[in-house]
């Protein structure tokens, strides 16, 4: 008989949230098998933007740094241009402030412009080095199947051809936007296929010289033959540019094409521009929400939830803030620390953002082709260029947003009031939102995010060791039961986000369950116990 080999988590799918799963798992303790049919993690820069909400999460990994370094920096990321050619007229320009790899004080994180490839790559050696993972290549799942108590599937080797059979209590399909297991499961992609093609030309060359200092994260050129968008991809050499208008009727972009186009872009004789054209792939542009994120023991995750168009550079991080909404409760429910009915708040906290991000992904798109179409018009580029500043800075967007579940207490007042809801961000402690950053030591190496990822945690706030006292009890309980639940103090939390709070209850993913200020009535055993999914409430 063949021996079937049994792990917690199946994951299909190794690219970006794959990968980014494996490694939530991991830092959970959890033992599983993560597959992808590749040979190797994609040799193709695909999306670009990391935002600093998903260098929050990568931090915890321990790869910030080596992700930053692959980033295009702080010039070239703090606006877009359009213009017609290097050498010829700006028509727009429009400031990028959410993709400015700069910090800030809010975040120990900056976003990262740089490219899939490279932090697939590194996402992939830091996945397959922990214990509790195995991570397989070139290796298929076939025949997925779910019963009452589990998975079932094949895992075909693609270099032998052998077949193992997998048992796994769950299954994370992180499987791609054209998803097997999305159909598989009876979820189809709701929402709109537009008929765009891209064609997505990587090469190398040396334009530093017409690009003078009209740098910028994307440079939309107009030129006779259409839009295309030039992408910097490492700030010096490599280059990748969008080009949406070939019909793919026409069979594949030949390299001939390819490089005319982007010799009219530049604005140059060909004779004068040494290029080297890497790799040419097509795109075709799909937005929309799958039917459901789940279905009974699998989960949807990335694209196979949701595809965005890359206006904005939204799509990549939507699925990093799924999986770090998801992991943690598969873990907590496989360790028998909170029930089943865990996992459906999944889809009820994660598809509002998804929804929101999408429709606003279609907007930007509008917005960006309305700064050619006003420019072409003679109409007021003014009003064109600040309408797309939603494009690349919505700070408020990812940082603000709050989950909505038996979760996370529901907030009575307002939050604090900004001028633009989508673009400024204030930090504040509030239930369903990410709980704030404080540096926690002079040297700044050390932030209270920094606390969160496994346990829930009482964040209490001040120094006042008498105050902690009834909160310290409370949380022994539940630790005494089982439930990883621990205390952190903070102890200067006068001029943080943290000086009107007295306790902060935090979830594994970092997002504020509930939390009190002096003098709250409410006791703590009272609001652990409503808002910790505890299997004795059967929530
Ligand atoms: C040419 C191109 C350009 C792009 N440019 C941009 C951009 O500019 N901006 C942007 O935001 N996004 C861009 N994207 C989209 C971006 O790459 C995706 O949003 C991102 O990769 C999503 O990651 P994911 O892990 O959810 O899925 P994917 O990256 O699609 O990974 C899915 C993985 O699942 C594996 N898989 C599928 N089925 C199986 C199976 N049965 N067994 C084993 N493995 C399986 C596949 O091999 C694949 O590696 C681009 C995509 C392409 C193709």
């Amino acid at each position: 008989m063949t021996e079937i080999r049994e792990t917690q988590v199946l994951v299909i799918g190794g690219s970006l949230i794959g990968l980014t799963c494996s490694l939530l798992l991991s830092s959970l303790g959890i033992e599983h098998v993560l597959v992808d049919r590749r040979p190797h993690t994609s040799d193709h820069p695909r999306a670009r933007l990391y935002d600093r909400r998903t260098m929050e999460l990568l931090r915890r990994f321990g790869v910030q740094r080596e992700v930053e370094v692959t980033g295009i920096g702080d010039l070239w990321t703090r606006q877009n241009r359009w213009i017609h050619s290097l050498t010829g007229p700006q028509i727009a320009e429009v400031p990028t402030e959410s993709f400015q790899m700069a910090p800030v004080d809010y975040s120990p994180s900056m976003p990262v412009m740089g490219a899939q490839d490279l932090i697939e790559e590194t996402l992939w050696k830091a996945a397959r080095e922990q214990p509790a993972a195995e991570v397989r290549f070139y290796t298929n799942a076939e025949d997925l199947e779910q019963d009452a108590d589990g998975c079932s599937a094949n895992l075909r080797d693609r270099d032998t051809d052998q077949v193992e059979q997998v048992r796994a209590r769950y299954v994370v399909a992180a499987d791609g936007v054209n998803s097997a297991t999305r159909e598989l499961i009876g979820c189809p992609l709701g929402g709109q296929t537009f008929d765009v093609y891209m064609q997505d030309i990587l090469f190398e060359a040396d334009l530093s010289r017409w690009v003078g200092n009209r740098v910028g994260g994307l440079l939309f050129m107009l030129t006779r033959y259409g839009m295309g968008v030039y992408q910097p991809m490492d700030g010096a050499l490599r280059w990748r540019v969008q080009l949406p208008n070939w019909d793919p009727e026409r069979g594949d972009l030949p390299v001939e094409t390819a490089r005319e186009y982007i010799v009219e872009a530049v604005g140059v004789d060909a004779s004068e521009l040494d290029l080297e054209i890497q790799s040419i792939r097509p795109w075709r542009f799909i937005a929309g929400l799958s039917k459901h994120f789940s279905n009974g023991r699998i989960f949807l995750a990335g694209d196979a939830a949701h595809a965005f168009i890359p206006t904005g550079g939204m799509g990549s991080n939507a699925g990093f803030s799924g999986a770090h909404n998801l992991i943690w409760k598969l873990a907590y429910v496989l360790q028998g620390h909170a029930p089943d009915s865990l996992l459906d708040t999944y889809e009820e906290e994660h598809r509002p953002v998804a929804e929101h991000r999408v429709a606003l992904s279609i907007e930007n798109g509008q917005l960006a082709a309305n700064i050619v179409r006003t420019y072409m018009s003679d109409g007021d580029m003014a009003e064109a260029e600040r309408n797309c500043h939603q494009y690349g800075s919505y700070e408020g967007m990812i940082m603000a947003y709050e989950y909505r579940s038996a979760l996370c207490q529901a907030e009575t007042e307002p939050p604090p009031t900004v001028e633009n809801e989508h673009r400024d961000f204030i930090p504040v402690v509030r239930g369903g939102r990410r709980a704030p950053h404080a540096w926690l030591d002079p040297q700044r190496a050390l932030s209270t995010l920094d606390w969160f990822g496994t346990d829930y945690v009482v964040v209490i706030c001040g120094a006042d060791e008498a105050e902690g006292a009834a909160w310290r009890s409370s949380v022994d309980d539940y630790r005494a039961r089982g439930f990883p639940i621990r205390i952190e103090q903070m102890l200067h939390a006068t001029n943080t986000p943290y000086a009107e709070s007295e306790a902060v209850i935090v979830r594994p993913d970092g997002v504020v369950a509930a939390h009190t200020v002096r003098g709250d009535s409410r006791s703590p055993s009272e609001l652990l116990d409503r808002y910790l999914p505890l299997i004795r409430r059967g929530r």
